[in-house]
């Protein structure tokens, strides 16, 4: 093996004085290095706000500062912490699930790991070129049937389709093309031209109108179905007419008419560059005509190692690429150049392998992976660098893994240890939490009643803890799966009648299966990374339903059909993603219940005398709101060459409102005070009053009482964040069936997160509707009264339905999930 780099010697130990960052209440901590640590505790306790804004923060700051002033400028300086003292502190490494080589449209699984630059070498080093015309083998760098052919550069960089000599000149090296797809512009054929078939013109009346001149002339009306349109009239309105006679049939002949694809065409040809295309909503992604999606220039294409070009080679799953690598045969010449190459590739595709991702493919763009399949990646690139003395810092690593997989995942975190580096990890995995040499809890509560250190020492002396929450869970995992009080669940049994079939779905690795997903209930989609489970849910069974509903959803991936989505009102996808767009959107403003405060505040007769209107009491238009600020309680202040920073704005001093606004108050408080109470404290200022208490206490049920009113949405967790969402769906008045689809719902949560969140789902069914939820979390499944376990690997060997039924008839079978099930069931 390589030999190990060294950075700087690790002190003994890493320690935190009086750290007060968001919530922390002056952490005091010490933490051996060459170790590996959990940071646990319930979501919102400051798990966080220790690992990464603290420790992490400051670290990457003192990074920063020890480089030249140069440097400096480049870099988005951060603010120092709130902490007292750190110590002990060394370079960092941060492993988080948004990372920022996801953002370049160019990067694969094989460029993040590296692993792409190895082959590189290799294709350079001992690949042979291939003639373009006839595929021979070149001989003295020309075709032996004397075709023209252009001469591969094979120096170093000549692969890298992230520059301009290696890349296909149609694609610039993104191998794939975007392309107006016509099932977009037609989302629905059973709509007519009046209801908007073609969902371009939907609000361009001048195209709607010279269309229905077309249909007139047609002989046919703008109130029939799409699909009962002749062909002719049909492929007139898509691609167009030229009046030549020689386009179109019958009567529409001699028009002249611009089709739909040539016009979305023309303004995608007219609009300047760097600004976004404006056929983007009917674009579908398409392998470039070019380089039939290889990425490469055609000459670089042609040369093969082992029998193939190293886009072939790319395009192999992992586990076939480490079978073919194994096999590799090269001539004794080339054989010590390439020896390290192949050990260093062979290395991290067992890695990746291990940590359940053999399915992926070399080629698989970065920005299609899920969060969790992101940042094992990322680690993989890590445990090829060789590097110690350093502090990697990582979020959630088993975010999207099944259990099954969780001990490779181990076995990694402990080899980056034992090579020296010291891991801090946030984690609420079991199986982690148990690996740790130290286990640091924080808690109790969330936000303002957490940021406490609860508990730090050995994850045995943590089992022996009584006063340990995660320690309670740890000893009785089932305990998660219970009704709050222990009350075990009762199962409900599906329905005669009453269940959503999936026929036939092919979509990515699904083998042609059947699925029925009973309703009126909380259905687990569970099976390992890879199964095949946001395929089935999301790409086919959402997309089917939104559209069966009315919707325009994206086409759903291949099936046959979807039957019983009759009994469905409304399908919602819960998920992660912030609850708006901007810091403007609040706990308050999501939920509505900042539109019933507001018209209290309008009704006190100080508001009345002054003439205020509801209006008044909005920090998102003008009117009542600071305009020094814009009702953003914050201004930027430039600081030239260093970053902007923020400063509480020194007219309202972050209230946001004007002072005669905040001068209206309500049982002496004003709209700025309101805004800043939590979501608890509200409830019980508004108990008397219905529409604003309900909303409230709704949140407060689903574990969220610590939340301000106005706390900015850009700084909730995404867990908070869903967990808003099923609130107001919690609060909907009941009567239209709604069909829930959650993906991985539990990222992010600790054990009693997790049973506060399957109680909500259980709420939901109560009221009426049904929740399918994808899930490799077994506390999940075991809290669901109906599984379908996909499976029984990941990509080509999974697709399959392993097993259907209630979780206890799931855990008798022989798979994955049936053996981690088990320990959960009682
Ligand atoms: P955990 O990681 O344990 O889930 P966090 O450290 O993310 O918890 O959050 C702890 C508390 O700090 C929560 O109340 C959260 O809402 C709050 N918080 C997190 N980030 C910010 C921020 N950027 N600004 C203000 N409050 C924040
Ligand atoms: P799961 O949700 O069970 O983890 P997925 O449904 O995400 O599994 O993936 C199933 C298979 O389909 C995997 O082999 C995955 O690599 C493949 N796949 C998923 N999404 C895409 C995509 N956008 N492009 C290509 N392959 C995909
Ligand atoms: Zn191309
Ligand atoms: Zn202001």
């Amino acid at each position: 093996p390589a030999a190990l780099v060294s950075a700087p010697a690790l002190p003994d130990r890493l320690s935190v004085r009086g750290a007060r960052v968001h919530n922390l209440r002056g952490v005091d901590l010490d933490l051996p290095h060459r170790s590996l640590i959990v940071f646990t505790g319930v979501s919102g306790s400051g798990k966080s706000s220790l690992a990464f804004d603290t420790i992490y923060a400051e670290a990457q700051r003192r990074q920063v500062q020890s480089m030249s002033s140069f440097a400096r400028q480049f870099m988005n300086e951060m603010d120092k912490p709130d902490v007292d003292r750190l110590d002990g502190l060394c370079s960092v490494v941060a492993v988080d699930q948004r990372s920022s080589a996801s953002r370049n449209p160019r990067s694969t699984v094989g460029t993040v790991t590296e692993v792409y630059d190895l082959m590189r070498v290799l294709w350079a080093r001992v690949g042979r070129g291939h003639c373009t015309d006839c595929a021979a083998e070149l001989v003295d760098q020309a075709c032996p049937a004397g075709h023209d052919t252009p001469l591969p550069d094979l120096s170093g960089p000549a692969f890298s389709f992230n520059l301009p000599f290696g890349q296909c000149p149609a694609c610039l090296g993104l191998g794939s093309t975007r392309e107006v797809d016509p099932a977009l512009v037609v989302p629905d054929e059973a709509r007519s031209l009046d209801e908007g078939a073609l969902a371009p013109w939907r609000t361009v009346p001048a195209e709607r109108s010279a269309a229905a001149d077309l249909v007139a002339r047609a002989g046919r009306s703008t109130a029939s179905p799409w699909r009962t349109l002749p062909a002719e009239l049909r492929s007139a309105l898509l691609h167009g007419v030229d009046g030549s006679g020689t386009t179109g049939a019958g009567p529409i002949s001699g028009a002249r008419f611009l089709g739909v694809l040539p016009w979305l065409e023309r303004r995608r040809a007219s609009a300047g560059e760097g600004t976004p295309d404006p056929a983007e909503p009917y674009l579908r992604t398409v392998a470039c005509p070019g380089c039939g999606g290889s990425r490469l220039a055609p000459a670089q294409a042609s040369v093969r190692v082992g029998g193939r070009g190293i886009a072939e080679a790319c395009a192999l799953p992992v586990t076939s690429a480490l079978r073919f690598f194994a096999r590799l045969e090269v001539a004794d010449r080339d054989r010590r150049v390439i020896e390290q190459a192949v050990i260093e590739i062979t290395d991290r595709l067992t890695f990746l392998t291990e940590v359940g991702l053999g399915y992926l493919t070399l080629d698989r763009p970065a920005r299609t992976l899920s969060g969790g399949e992101a940042q094992r990646i990322r680690l993989a690139g890590q445990l090829g660098t060789r590097l110690f003395g350093l502090l990697y810092v990582l979020d959630e690593p088993t975010v999207g893994l099944h259990p099954e997989d969780t001990a490779a995942l181990i076995a990694t975190l402990r080899a980056l240890r034992d090579v020296g580096n010291t891991l801090v990890v946030v984690e609420h995995d079991h199986q982690v939490i148990r690996a740790a040499d130290r286990v640091v809890e924080l808690g109790p509560a969330a936000g303002e009643l957490g940021g406490r250190l609860m508990f730090t020492g050995t994850a045995e002396e943590l089992l022996d803890d009584s006063d340990s929450l995660t320690g309670r869970f740890l000893r009785d995992p089932g305990g998660s799966t219970a009704r709050p009080g222990g009350v075990p669940r009762v199962r409900r049994t599906p329905r005669p009648g009453r269940e959503i079939v999936v026929r036939g779905a092919r979509a990515n690795n699904l083998r042609d299966v059947d699925v029925t997903l009973p309703l009126d209930m909380l259905v687990a989609v569970s099976g390992v990374s890879g199964a095949g489970k946001s395929t089935l849910v999301d790409e086919i069974l959402c997309r089917a339903a939104e559209r069966a509903l009315g919707g325009d959803a994206p086409p759903p991936g291949d099936h046959d059909e979807v039957l019983g989505l009759g009994a469905i009102d409304r399908v919602i996808r819960v998920d992660q993603s912030p609850i708006g767009r901007s810091a403007r959107s609040t706990p308050a403003t999501y939920t509505g219940i900042l539109d019933s405060v507001r018209k209290v505040f309008a009704q006190t007769d100080e508001a009345r005398r002054r003439g205020f209107k509801p209006g008044r009491f909005s920090f998102n238009s003008p009117g009542g709101r600071c305009e020094d600020c814009s009702g953003d309680g914050t201004v930027r202040v430039e600081m030239g060459f260093l970053p902007d920073v923020f400063l509480p704005c020194d007219v309202c001093h972050g209230a946001r409102f004007d002072a005669e606004t905040l001068a209206v108050r309500h049982r002496g408080r004003s709209i700025a005070d309101v805004l800043a109470m939590s979501v608890d404290d509200a409830a019980e200022f508004f108990a008397d009053l219905g529409p604003v208490a309900r909303p409230l206490r709704v949140l407060a049920e689903v574990g969220l009482g610590y939340l301000r009113l106005g706390q900015p949405g850009n700084t909730l967790s995404g867990g908070e964040a869903q967990r808003i969402k099923l609130a107001n769906e919690l609060q909907r008045r009941p009567g239209r069936h709604t069909l829930y689809l959650l993906d991985e719902p539990t990222t992010g949560l600790h054990s009693l997160d997790v049973a506060r969140l399957t109680g909500v789902l259980h709420d939901l069914v109560a009221a009426g509707h049904s929740v399918v939820a994808v899930s490799h979390s077994m506390e999940v499944v075991a809290a669901a009264d109906w599984v379908v376990d996909l499976g029984p690997g990941g990509g080509a060997d999974g697709g399959l339905v392993v097993a259907e039924g209630s979780p206890e008839h799931v855990a008798t079978g022989e798979g994955a999930t049936a053996r981690h099930l088990r320990g959960l069931l009682r």
